[in-house]
């Protein structure tokens, strides 16, 4: 995963300029982070482990800089691993997003032609091997785009030189370029967020382009041929967008708050393009969803409303496990995508697979601007729910799965049907987040909770991805073991663990699996188990989608009594560009 940030110009100290970028990138990775500045002609780090903090940021003023923050896949979480890395005689250094798959085997290379390696990292692999690349190359620019080419995987790099040039490649993660209006200020950063309030216009690099800043000016080059790309046809004007918490405790209880003009923006979802997805979801034999994390129990959910309203053999995927599925798919069937960073790399990496070789149709519904994801689509959608900056997902989840339910009403041919009930649905979660019974209710048994070792939640039917998604919440943010599973499911195995004092919590809909889930919580009860009920009695298609609203509460409560980093869990990282 990890951040990457450089800024160039003399309008902003460019040391707290990429401090301060860090700081909006770190929902990428929190393990350590690092800043290199040039100070007469010299390359100037700071590196350490945890997160960004200016109290230990003593690096001097500068007008070019670079800075990366980890999450460490190849090497111990420590000062000496913490990126960017240095070239052996400090010409160059260098920070990296990604996994360099054949660092093993290059390493070996370059013991043998006496390298030193002093971190445990993949990235230091990278650095010696352009070191060996200058003996031969004409220049540093040559050297890195020589060394770049035989790195297997997904890898984005940022190199700063000691004469003030910042080069930048991408392949596979994401990396983005931002220019002020006067176009004297230049940044790189990981996303567009990062530097949103400052910048005018930006250019997202494609995989395989390298970005050159020296001497005050940018080129592009294809890393492969080394030929220059044309930049003017390249870049975008911003979307500017505002990330606040206001008067919001943590980021992830304002973006709960603002579900209900998440599900407006689903409204408002251009039908005409909704129209064209559903006759080629109509026309495809299988209908594969797929995601990871959170998102995988969206695609998940998504098949479900194709199942059930459009009648589609619709299936969902893990990214994690989907390879298998490479040879069987073929070129009649579809492929959708549910994803906040349109970056994730087990997805994109089966996508891209099954895109070329056997030329499957893919839709994405992508809340990020400018993603991997949403170019590789022929159905391209984006949620428009405003940037999501606490790393647990709340409402991209319910704008991802608020979606698929519309699409399936399209595909049933109920398209009002689908909208009016997206009307409700937005009003009935406005509710339920303005009552205070409510409200105190989930409190109470939030405190509850989180002096527990193990809550157990069970639904079916509509719910079974929801109290999944509840799972995953409250395992995310409390770091208490939860298990979701089927209600029908339960007689079959975890009924041995129902016993005094154990917590389930039950999410009934008033729908045809009703009577299932209430047998199922009879027998619980019988057991003598805590069981906690979070009912819908209104009869809706949507109710799965407010039941969510309520777990996501119930998560955060959990986490704010166990004094938890509730917008930063530890370990984990939002966007996920690596396998
Ligand atoms: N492989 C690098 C490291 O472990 C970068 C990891 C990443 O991009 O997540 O330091």
């Amino acid at each position: 995963m990890c951040g990457i940030y450089a800024y160039i110009g003399k309008k902003r100290n460019a040391t707290s300029a990429v401090f301060d970028g860090l700081k909006r990138l770190d929902y990428r990775g929190y393990d350590s982070w690092g800043i290199a500045v040039i100070n007469d002609h010299k390359i100037l780090l700071n590196k350490h482990v945890g997160k960004v903090n200016k109290a230990l940021l003593k690096l001097p003023k500068s007008s070019i800089a670079i800075g990366h923050t980890r999450w460490a896949t190849h090497g111990a979480v420590t000062d000496l691993n913490a990126h960017p890395h240095f070239s052996s005689d400090k010409s160059f250094i260098l920070a990296q997003n990604g996994i360099m798959e054949n660092h093993e085997e290059i390493k070996v290379n370059l013991f043998k032609k006496y390298y030193k390696f002093i971190s445990q990292t993949d990235t230091e692999v990278i650095v010696r091997l352009i070191e060996e690349e200058s003996i031969k190359a004409k220049n540093i620019i040559e050297a890195i785009r020589k060394a770049f080419n035989k790195l297997r995987g997904r890898n984005t790099i940022i190199i700063l030189t000691k004469d003030g040039q910042v080069v930048g490649v991408r392949n596979g993660s994401p990396l983005v370029l931002g220019f002020s209006k006067d176009k004297t200020e230049i940044y790189f950063s990981s996303d567009t967020l990062s530097f949103a309030p400052y910048v005018d216009q930006t250019l997202t690099l494609e995989n395989g382009n390298m970005a050159i800043y020296s001497e005050g000016k940018i080129t592009l080059k294809d890393v492969v041929t080394g030929k220059n790309i044309d930049l003017k046809d390249e870049k975008n004007k911003i979307q500017k967008q505002k990330v606040a918490k206001g008067k919001y405790k943590h980021f992830m209880i304002k973006e709960i708050y603002e579900q209900p003009n998440v599900i407006r923006a689903v409204i408002k979802q251009d039908f005409t393009s909704l129209k064209k997805l559903a006759t080629q979801i109509k026309k495809s034999k299988n209908v594969y969803c797929i995601g990871s994390g959170t998102a995988g129990a969206a695609a998940a959910q998504i098949a479900f409303y194709l199942r059930t309203f459009g009648k589609i053999n619709a299936i969902s995927l893990i990214g994690a496990e989907a390879s298998e599925y490479v040879d069987l798919i073929n070129k009649n069937d579809l492929v959708i995508a549910p994803s906040q960073s349109g970056e994730t790399a087990d997805v994109l990496e089966f996508v891209e697979k099954v895109k070329k070789l056997k030329k499957v149709k893919f839709a994405s519904y992508v809340n990020m601007q400018g993603s991997l994801m949403s170019r590789l689509s022929d159905f391209k959608f984006m949620a428009n729910a405003g940037p999501e900056i606490c790393v647990m997902s709340t409402k991209v989840f319910v704008s991802q799965i608020s979606w698929g339910y519309l699409l399936a009403k399209i595909v049933e041919g109920k398209y009002k049907k689908g909208i009016n009930n997206l009307i409700k649905l937005s009003q009935k979660i406005n509710k339920l987040l303005n009552s205070k019974t409510n409200i105190n209710r989930l409190k109470n048994l939030a405190r509850i909770l989180s002096r527990q070792k193990d809550i157990f939640i069970l639904g079916k039917g509509q719910n079974l991805q929801i109290i999944k998604e509840g799972m995953v919440k409250i395992i995310e943010g409390s770091y208490i073991h939860a298990h979701g599973i089927s209600a029908g499911d339960l007689k079959h195995y975890a009924i041995t663990l129902m016993e005094k004092g154990v917590p389930v919590i039950f999410v009934i809909s008033n729908d045809e699996v009703r009577d299932d889930v209430i047998n199922a919580m009879n027998e619980v009860k019988a057991r003598r188990a805590d069981v906690y009920l979070l009912e819908d009695k209104e009869k809706s298609e949507t109710s799965a989608i407010s039941n969510i609203v309520s777990l996501q509460l119930l998560a955060y409560y959990i986490a704010l009594f166990k004094g938890n980093d509730i917008d930063k869990p530890r370990n984990i990282a939002k966007s996920v560009t690596v396998k």
